[in-house]
């Protein structure tokens, strides 16, 4: 197991969570600022976990 893939599981629930739950992303159909900020933390964790080898697709 690594942290990184952890890290990234965590980040990208905690995005698509906040997705289905907000109401401001639903209202507006695009992610509002805290969906932005999820999001960049999802992306900089993936980025992270691509860094320490981590195995999948090499793009998106
Ligand atoms: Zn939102």
């Amino acid at each position: 197991m690594s942290s990184s893939h952890e890290a990234l599981e965590n980040a990208r629930h905690t995005y698509e969570q906040h997705v289905r739950t907000c109401r401001q992303c639903h209202a507006d159909g695009a992610a509002c600022a805290v969906a932005k900020l999820h999001l960049r933390a999802y992306n900089n964790a993936r980025r992270e976990h691509m860094r320490s080898g981590g195995r999948g697709a090499p793009t998106g």
